[in-house]
């Protein structure tokens, strides 16, 4: 196991409905060493490639995305969650439907933020069926710009977002596969 399977192993929660809490070092309360490493980590799978953004969707995505951008020594733009107003103009928008809540949000990126120089790294801290990661690949599309990677801290690869990404040909690296979990014995199986 990796550090950070070790650590999912140890502090992760397997709920009903395939939900895998993690929130007392990673998306509620964040261990910042841990998310140095995942930065690190990060910076070593896309190391050959010419990255100069790193795009991420609020809120949980943000503090791993601030951490590796130390590494990448990029900015960090991240996607917010919008009101359905008239966004038009001066955003890129897409649709994005959350997993955890079952809403569906537009997500807007500034048009000042992103251009066709980006070379993108979309970071997040989960992938389950891909929406999230598929509304920020639109926006990086809409921009003109060029996705150079997807760095993603767990994906639960029992659920088929980690698929559709591959099978889209992009370059996506997850620091923790999750193959099982079991939410009356807790168990959780690795890749
Ligand atoms: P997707 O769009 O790939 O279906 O889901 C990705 C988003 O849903 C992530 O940004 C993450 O915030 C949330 N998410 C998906 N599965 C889980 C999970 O098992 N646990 C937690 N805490 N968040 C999840």
């Amino acid at each position: 196991m990796n550090f950070l399977e070790e650590r999912i192993a140890k502090d992760g929660i397997v709920k009903e409905g395939n939900v895998l809490k993690v929130d007392s070092f990673l998306n509620h309360q964040m261990d910042i060493g841990l998310f140095d490493e995942i930065g690190r980590e990060l910076k070593k799978r896309f190391a050959n490639r010419p990255i100069n953004k790193i795009l991420t969707i609020e809120a949980s995505g943000i503090g791993i995305a601030a951490v590796a951008a130390m590494y990448f020594g990029v900015p960090v733009v991240f996607a917010k969650k919008a009101k359905s107003i008239n966004l038009e103009g001066e955003m890129y928008v897409a649709e994005v439907e959350s997993f955890t809540h079952k809403t569906k949000n537009q997500v807007i990126v500034s048009k000042k933020f992103l251009n066709e120089e980006d070379r993108v790294l979309i970071i997040d801290d989960f992938l389950a069926n891909g929406c999230a990661l598929q509304g920020l690949i639109q926006i990086v599309q809409a921009a003109g710009a060029v996705v150079e990677g997807i760095g993603i801290a767990i994906e639960k690869g029992f659920q088929p977002g980690g698929q559709i990404i591959r099978n889209l040909g992009y370059k996506l690296e997850s620091l923790a596969i999750v193959d099982a979990m079991n939410p009356v014995t807790g168990e959780i199986t690795f890749r």
